[in-house]
C-alpha cells in the first residue's frame, strides 16, 4: 500500500522546491527534456509525486539523480512551476534521507547549522595549525618545516577514511532504498559486469551530453577532472614529496603542470558559476539555494588558497607561504568534510550509482 504524506510538498520547500504547486501536468517538461526516457520518466511525474505527497515513491526512486539539471524544462513550463529547481530539490531531499546521521538534512535546512558548522571546522583547524606547527623559518621559505609531512599526510589520511566511511555507507543506504525490494532477483554477475556502468558514468558524466547546452557537460567535466586529478595528486604527494617540501621542484615537474591544470580547471568554473548565479540569467543559475553558495565560495576560496601557496613559494615569499598554507586548510577541511558526504559532493558519487542500480534493476526484470 503506498502512503501518503500531505505535508511532503512544504517539507521539500525547505529543500528549495517552492513553486512545485504551480504545475498543472500538461507535460512540456518531459516532452523536452532530452534525459527523460520511456522507462525512466520526468520531470512532470515527479512534480505530481510531490503534489500528492507520495514521499515513499519519491525515497524508492532513482530518476531524480538521471536529471543534470540542464535547465532546458525550466523555459517551457507555462506556470513558471520551475521542475529543474524542484527535480534538485528532490535531490537535496534525497542525500538527506540516504544520510544516517542526519547531519545532511539539519545542513539542508537550516542557515545556523551552515554557519556554525562552516565556522566551527575553519576555527578548529586554525587552531590545529596554530598549536602544532612547526618552526617558522624566515630566511626562505620552508613550508615542510612548518608544516611537517609526517603529522599532514597522516592526519589527512584519516580525514578521507571517516569521509569514505560516511559516502559508502549513505550510498549503502541508497541502494537498500531503490533496490531493497529485489535484492534477491539480481544475479551476482550482474554486480560485476555493471561495474563498467558504474565507473563510466563517474569519470565522463557521459549524460550531460544530451543536453542542448554542450558547454555545460565540458564545464562539469572539467570540474570533475580538475577534482580527481588533484586527489590523486595530493595521494601521490604522500609517496614522492613534491608539494609539501622544503625544496619544490622546477614548474615543468609533471605533478606540477598537473596540479596547475586541477586548480585553473575548478577556479575557471568555479568563477563561472558564481557570476553565473549572481547575474541569473541562465534558468539553472536563476535559483541558489543556500548550499549551492556555500560549496561555490568553500571550493573557490580553497582553490585559490592552494594557488596562492604555490605563487608565493616560487616568489620565495616565507611568512604568506605559510599563513595563506594555513588559510588553505582552514577551507579545505570544512569543504572535505561537509560537502563529500552530506550534501553537494556527494552528488558526484550518487549520480552514477543510480545509473549503476537502473542497470541492476533491468537485469532483475530481465
Ligand atoms: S512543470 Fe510546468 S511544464 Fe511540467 S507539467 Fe508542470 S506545468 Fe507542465
Ligand atoms: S533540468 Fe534538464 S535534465 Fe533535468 S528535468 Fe529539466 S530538462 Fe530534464
Amino acid at each position: 500500500m503506498t502512503k501518503v504524506n500531505p505535508e511532503f510538498g512544504r517539507k521539500l520547500q525547505k529543500f528549495g522546491a517552492r513553486t512545485s504547486y504551480e504545475c498543472f501536468n500538461c507535460g512540456n517538461c518531459t516532452a523536452v527534456c532530452p534525459l527523460s526516457t520511456n522507462e525512466a520518466q520526468f520531470p512532470r511525474r515527479f512534480m505530481r509525486f510531490v503534489q500528492l505527497g507520495l514521499e515513499d515513491k519519491i525515497k524508492r526512486s532513482l530518476e531524480p539523480w538521471l536529471c543534470y539539471y540542464c535547465g532546458d524544462c525550466q523555459q517551457t513550463c507555462p506556470r513558471q512551476a520551475n521542475p529543474g529547481e524542484v527535480m534538485m530539490s528532490l535531490r537535496r531531499y534525497l542525500t538527506s534521507v540516504y544520510d544516517w546521521t542526519g547531519l545532511s538534512r539539519k545542513l539542508y535546512t537550516s542557515m545556523g547549522w551552515k554557519v556554525i558548522s562552516v565556522g566551527v571546522l575553519f576555527f578548529l583547524t586554525l587552531l590545529v595549525v596554530y598549536l602544532f606547527h612547526g618552526p617558522i623559518v624566515t630566511e626562505r621559505v620552508e613550508l615542510e618545516t612548518f608544516a611537517p609531512a609526517h603529522i599532514v599526510h597522516p592526519v589527512g589520511y584519516a580525514f578521507g577514511a571517516v569521509l569514505s566511511f560516511f559516502l559508502l555507507s549513505n550510498v549503502y543506504r541508497m541502494y537498500r532504498f531503490i533496490l531493497g525490494d529485489m535484492q534477491g532477483k539480481i544475479p551476482a554477475s550482474a554486480y560485476i559486469r555493471e561495474l563498467v556502468t558504474l565507473v563510466l558514468h563517474f569519470a565522463t558524466q557521459i549524460r550531460l551530453r544530451l543536453c542542448a547546452n554542450k558547454s555545460r557537460w565540458l564545464k562539469h567535466w572539467l570540474l570533475m577532472t580538475g577534482y580527481f586529478v588533484a586527489f590523486m595528486l595530493v595521494n601521490v604527494d604522500i609517496v614522492s614529496r613534491w608539494s609539501l617540501t622544503n625544496e619544490p621542484p622546477a614548474w615543468w615537474h609533471p605533478a606540477k603542470l598537473l596540479w596547475s591544470y586541477a586548480s585553473i580547471a575548478m577556479l575557471y568554473v568555479t568563477t563561472e558559476a558564481i557570476i553565473g548565479r549572481l547575474r541569473k540569467k541562465e534558468p539553472l543559475h536563476q535559483y541558489s539555494h543556500s548550499t549551492d553558495w556555500m560549496f561555490l565560495i568553500l571550493l573557490w576560496f580553497t582553490v585559490a588558497t592552494g594557488l596562492l601557496v604555490r605563487i608565493f613559494m616560487e616568489l620565495h615569499w616565507p611568512l604568506p607561504t605559510y599563513y595563506t598554507f594555513a588559510l588553505h586548510l582552514a577551507f579545505t577541511v570544512p569543504l572535505l568534510g561537509l560537502e563529500v558526504p552530506f550534501t553537494k559532493w556527494s552528488h558526484l558519487a550518487y549520480r552514477p550509482f543510480a545509473m549503476y542500480f537502473m542497470r541492476l534493476k533491468e537485469s532483475a526484470s530481465s
